[in-house]
């Protein structure tokens, strides 16, 4: 059994692969807050902070060793929060020392001071954490998806993650994967593990979400309801921008769902209030202002929502804005323009989540101007287009009926107008939440990190 304090030719704990004597033997014993490193790390001393974290893992770790294992020897059970909070305590600092690496240009270093990492604690929730760890660093500041959901595969099936945080994120990169019964399983399971007020709030508005995706609209509604309900009341209801965007986020969910303007001028306020906040990068705020939008656009104020699209546009080249500054355009009679929005959109370059948002929006404005190679076309489209959940497919099926129904039946025009606006609205609703609801992993975690670095820099 590995001694508390290693001996001095001992690998170093804090997996740097140096032994212990060249490592942290010097530092580790003062090593006990994040602050003095981060404030290297602000300084530009990235080698002091980088020896900084080091000694804090390797203490945290001799401080795990020397109390937290011999309680679990006497008395697993017992144990169990103290060893939980190890495994969280000690990520966070492992979260840190990442960031060390990186920010003295040794990103290269990290899998390997994680694999070393992987034995600091004997729990298969601490194995699955450095799964994430590993998973968050090949994501990367670009947040290569395929490369983070080739790390997580290492994690093996979803019912065996032990870990929370885990869960999370891998809810956040295999959600459209899974189907409505084992992605509600998944997300029950977090809301379980979860204390914190934003944690539960986030994930019941989710499942709210899943309801809304099998059709269950009032089931939906209820829940998000409930959750917003319970974030307002919690003891500790937290007041960080974090949380209040994620309120934000929740208010814009209900609010589209009931058609209700309170909710939306809630949100609207909140999300305009995180707009003042300078921690939010350029893309961040034309994430924001595209949620300013969207509060407007749900309430039919189409000028005010053009105005916030174009301001987002400005910030960052988006297809979702484009596609919204279409459907303003064509709710405002503008059609060339319209037509011109819808056409800057390159249909292939965009996801397949867009492309049937896009269809939508096509098929509404080729209604309108009738335009009969573009129902054409749109028909095509969406007939290749696959949605998941077997609700919206069965309207997208709808929708292709009905597109290709005007060509010929000209004379019960009304009535397909009334229908497609309907069957648009409905697909609309379902994929305007879903980027937001797929966005969630990457904001959140974002957000989460930002968050972090300010709470630690206060
Ligand atoms: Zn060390």
């Amino acid at each position: 059994m590995t001694q508390p304090i290693p001996s001095s030719n001992d690998q170093c704990p804090c997996g740097s692969g140096y032994k212990f004597r060249t490592c942290c033997r010097a530092r580790y014993d003062e090593a006990t807050a994040i602050r003095p490193i981060t404030e290297a790390l602000d300084d530009g001393r990235t080698e002091a902070a980088l020896q900084l974290s080091r000694a804090y893992v390797t203490r945290y770790v001799i401080w795990h060793r020397q109390h937290t294992v011999p309680l679990v020897k006497a008395d697993a059970a017992a144990a169990e929060p103290i060893l939980a909070l190890d495994i969280a305590a000690l990520s966070d600092i492992v979260d840190i020392l990442c960031t060390c690496y990186e920010a003295g240009g040794q990103r290269e270093d990290v899998p390997g001071v994680l694999d070393r990492l992987a034995t600091a604690i004997d729990d298969p929730r601490w194995t699955q954490r450095i799964i994430y760890h590993r998973t968050i660093w090949s994501l990367g500041s670009a947040w290569n998806e395929e490369a983070g959901r080739r790390a997580m595969s290492a994690v093996g099936s979803i019912d065996e993650i032990a870990d929370p945080q885990t869960l999370q994120l891998f809810l956040s990169l295999h959600h459209d994967e899974l189907g409505f019964a084992e992605s509600s399983k998944a997300i029950d399971r977090v809301i379980a593990a979860a204390n914190d007020p934003v944690t539960r709030l986030h994930y019941r508005s989710l499942k709210g979400l899943e309801f809304v995706f099998i059709g269950d609209l009032d089931a939906g509604c209820e829940e998000i309801d409930g959750a917003i309900a319970e974030f307002r009341t919690s003891e500790s209801m937290p007041c960080s921008g974090y949380a209040r965007y994620r309120l934000a986020l929740s208010l814009l969910f209900l609010g589209q769902l009931r058609d209700d303007p309170k909710s939306l001028e809630e949100a609207r306020g909140l999300f305009e209030q995180e707009l003042t906040d300078t921690k939010y990068s350029k893309s961040g705020r034309a994430m924001l202002r595209l949620q300013i939008a969207d509060t407007y656009r749900s309430q039919c104020l189409w000028e005010d929502a053009k105005d916030s699209y174009l301001q987002s546009l400005d910030l960052e080249d988006s297809p979702i804005a484009r596609m919204e500054l279409a459907r303003c355009a064509l709710a405002l009679g503008d059609h060339p323009t319209a037509l011109a929005h819808l056409h800057s959109v390159g249909y292939d370059a965009i996801t397949p989540r867009e492309q049937l948002d896009h269809c939508i929006v096509a098929a509404q404005i080729a209604h309108v101007v009738k335009d009969a190679a573009l129902v054409e076309q749109t028909a095509d489209r969406l007939k290749a287009t696959t949605p998941h959940e077997p609700y919206f497919r069965e309207a997208r099926d709808q929708l292709v009926i009905s597109l290709l129904s005007i060509q010929d039946d000209a004379t019960d025009e009304e009535a397909n107008v009334g229908f497609i606006r309907k069957v648009g609205d409905l697909l609309g609703r379902y994929l305007m939440l879903q980027p937001n609801f797929c966005g969630l992993g990457i904001n959140v975690n974002a957000l989460l990190r930002h968050e972090k670095k300010g709470d630690s820099e206060r």
